[in-house]
């Protein structure tokens, strides 16, 4: 394990022990507090030993964000007990459903605007980030990709979506909401932690502005062509201080946005063939006349097919919009 690491699991290890040690331990909580400094003092030792963050089981890696959570952790996931897998499975299917909870309405619509959103985790938990928000006569549409997967990555996009519905009641333009969630972002993640994100505005009358931050390319889809819009800006949560400028739409009644996350242009098939943006690309122009339910059950049939046998590695979520009058 790099040295960087061992000094923060070292200096974790040692202030946990501190803190065991500042405890005055009264009748059932003794037992637990001495067995938890042996298991501390064990970490310790590991780590000594060049042995910290390897499974007694199967002697490869452990996961690093179950390190990072629980530095006392000695075997990774395959080789939990079952007493061990069954209170994970618990937990995780609670985080889930907190989760799924977040997501905006299925059927939703706001005057003269239809949005319809397809959102599956590759595990229980997902680090993809999907929200839709009206605010003062026009509405916030939101679509990110946390980087990583599973419980880490899903506590950063339930981070995105608390600053996100925070910020969203400051009638802040555009470009100084994702300055703030960038920088509030920033502040709040460790080193190697980002997400790419789209965030847009549209209005009643069809006026759209947006903002991407690193992320893939979003579709305008009209009855004259699909146009690929490519990312304006670096990914949320990798510089502190920078800008994001504001590109500006206008979609005609009749015209659809289609956003999406890497599970869809990253999704392989057998002989090892990346979907690729050029395929969403070709796909939206088939369909340019479609209600955003079909143009969803479009693409997820065209992916089911294309993947057929292999199985779903990433989070995949897929978001439309469409301007009905
Ligand atoms: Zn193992």
């Amino acid at each position: 394990m790099a040295t960087i690491e061992n000094s923060y699991f070292r200096n974790e290890l040692e202030d946990r022990r501190k803190r065991l040690l500042s405890v005055t331990p009264a009748g059932e909580s003794e037992s637990t507090i001495r067995q938890l400094l042996v298991n501390v003092d064990a970490a310790l030792s590991r780590l000594q030993a060049g042995t910290f963050g390897i499974c007694e089981s199967c002697h490869e890696s452990i996961e690093a964000d179950r390190l990072l959570c629980d530095p006392l952790v000695r075997f990774c996931i395959d080789h939990l007990s079952q007493e061990e897998q069954r209170a994970l499975e618990r937990d995780l299917g609670l985080a889930a459903g907190i989760q799924r909870a977040l997501l905006p309405p299925a059927n939703w619509s706001f005057d003269g605007w239809e949005a319809r959103y397809h959102y599956e985790p590759a595990k229980l938990v997902s680090g993809d980030y999907c929200d839709l928000i009206e605010s003062n006569g026009s509405f916030l549409f939101l679509l990110g990709d946390v980087a990583g997967k599973g419980v880490a990555a899903s506590m950063l996009m339930s981070h995105l979506h608390a600053t996100f519905r925070t910020l969203a009641s400051q009638n802040l333009p555009l470009h100084q909401l994702v300055s703030h969630a960038n920088r509030l972002f920033c502040d709040s993640t460790t080193a190697g932690q980002y997400a790419t994100l789209v965030v847009g505005r549209a209005w009643p009358d069809g006026k759209v502005e947006y903002v991407s931050a690193g992320h893939l390319p979003l579709l305008h889809i009209s009855p004259s062509g699909v146009f690929t819009k490519e990312a304006t800006g670096v990914p949320l949560g990798m510089f502190c201080t920078t800008n994001y400028p504001v590109c500006q739409l206008s979609l005609a009644p009749g015209d659809s946005l289609l956003l999406y996350t890497d599970g869809l242009t990253e999704m392989f098939n057998e002989a090892g063939c990346e979907f690729g943006v050029e395929r969403v690309h070709s796909l939206a122009k088939r369909h340019t006349a479609a209600h955003p339910e079909e143009m969803l059950s479009a693409c997820l049939q065209e992916i089911r097919s294309f993947s057929a046998a292999s199985k779903q590695t990433d989070d995949l979520t897929l978001l439309v919009l469409h301007r009905s009058h």
